[in-house]
């Protein structure tokens, strides 16, 4: 019998109504004879209320605390799933990360799954039972309960996935797949049937926020195929899964853009790497992720370094560069009204000229480019906040990515 694991996110299990549902597509799915493993959200917006209840406590919460409280949300969800599933005369039975065997690390609000013991949920399944497992949360090995940051379900489920050998990951949400850019600012935006891990990591990464990144780079090391589709059709929506690039015609498969970035610049700078070296240490021991990063003005003895980071961890970054500068004679500013837009298409790599029509659609519209970064499979430019719509859309109808270019 094949195992299936299905994910749903908080919108498809926002009210009673939604759940019963969920029970019912679980239960059919049950019925094609499939052992179904179900992983789930906090219901709604849970997670942001829980947040926001935090911080009318206190302004900077102590993180294992904060893990206890939004681990609750999930509690609540599995509860009631199981509840409705049970009502349609389904054997069932709910685990929370901890008792599903979800491993992480230590690192609170932000873990990652170390290792998923399965057997519990293997145990169970065998009995017959839907397993439904919380997302978002796991446990440390000396038993705190960790989260794993915001999205984390997919990784939940993706991982439970890799750890049976599942046939398939089943993300359910709120749209019916991957479009070749949002919706929402390109209304002729194409549905995708499938896109290659690679592209999917950049996708998710990139804003599109289908997906936990995560998620993506564990299906991919354990060649988990993932299937986003929305949990109010019946309508197949986007196959996740290694895609032979060498075949494929098409070198752009879509446009992502992200808001939440701010730019900084360490101005006159030395050209040795001792700042360089000291920022990037002291950044990621603090967990700060940085991105696109440039370093301009070789020939002359100072130069500026111009890196992002999202927006939430731009304090924390500007306190911890603070500390390194001391009084050392170079200067900081940051800015944060800019948004990255990117081109990204595993057909890229042998597809040259790529990045030239990218700057022709911006400057046909007159976008300003504050910093490029490129890689195989995407070509990034952080530009005005203001402007980074009309970008998207640019490069959209530049590539021709409603009809597949
Ligand atoms: N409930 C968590 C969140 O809102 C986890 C998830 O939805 O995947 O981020
Ligand atoms: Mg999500």
């Amino acid at each position: 019998m094949a195992i299936i694991v299905q994910k749903y996110g908080g919108s498809s299990v926002a009210d009673s109504d939604k759940i019963m549902a969920v029970a019912r597509r679980v239960v059919s799915t049950v019925k094609e004879g499939n052992q179904v493993v179900v992983v789930v959200s906090a219901q709604g917006k849970t997670t942001d209320s829980l947040i926001q209840q935090a911080r009318s406590i206190a302004k900077n919460p102590p993180k294992r605390e904060m893990d206890m409280l939004l681990s609750t949300g999930e509690q609540v969800s599995i509860a009631l799933l199981a509840m409705a599933i049970d009502s349609l005369g389904q054997a069932v039975i709910s685990l929370t990360g901890p008792q599903g065997g979800i491993m992480t690390d230590t690192q609170h609000t932000k873990a990652r799954i170390r290792e998923v013991d399965g057997a519990r949920i293997s145990a169970e399944l065998a009995q017959g039972k839907v397993v439904i497992v919380a997302g978002f949360q796991g446990v440390t090995n000396t038993n705190d309960i960790t989260t794993l940051g915001r999205g984390g379900s997919d990784t939940t489920a993706v991982a439970v996935a890799a750890a049976l050998k599942a046939r398939v990951c089943e993300i359910y949400t709120d749209v019916d797949g991957v479009y070749s850019a949002d919706p929402r600012l390109v209304p002729d935006a194409r549905k995708l049937d499938e896109v290659d891990y690679g592209e999917m990591l950049e996708l998710a990464s990139l804003g599109a926020m289908i997906l936990q990144p995560r998620a993506v780079e564990v299906a991919a090391v354990y060649e988990v195929p993932i299937h986003v589709r929305s949990s109010f059709s019946q309508e197949s929506g986007t196959i996740i899964r290694e895609v032979n690039v060498v075949e494929r015609e098409i070198s752009v498969t879509g446009v992502a853009s992200d808001e939440n970035c701010a730019k900084i610049t360490l101005v006159g700078i030395p050209t040795d790497v001792s700042v360089l070296h000291r920022v990037f240490s002291s950044l990621a021991a603090e967990g700060v992720n940085v991105d696109m990063i440039v370093q301009a003005g070789t020939a002359t003895p100072t130069a500026d370094l111009t890196f992002t980071v999202t927006r939430e961890e731009l304090e924390t970054a500007l306190d911890i560069i603070a500390k390194i500068q001391g009084d050392q004679d170079w200067s900081v500013v940051c800015d944060e009204d800019v948004a990255k837009v990117s081109i990204v298409g595993a057909g890229m790599m042998t597809n040259p000229g790529v990045a030239a029509r990218m700057f022709a659609a911006l400057d046909e519209e007159s976008i300003q480019v504050h910093v490029v970064s490129t890689s195989e499979i995407k070509v990034s430019c952080l530009v005005p906040r203001g402007r980074y719509q009309d970008a998207v859309r640019a490069c959209h109808r530049k590539f021709e990515l409603t009809n597949g270019n």
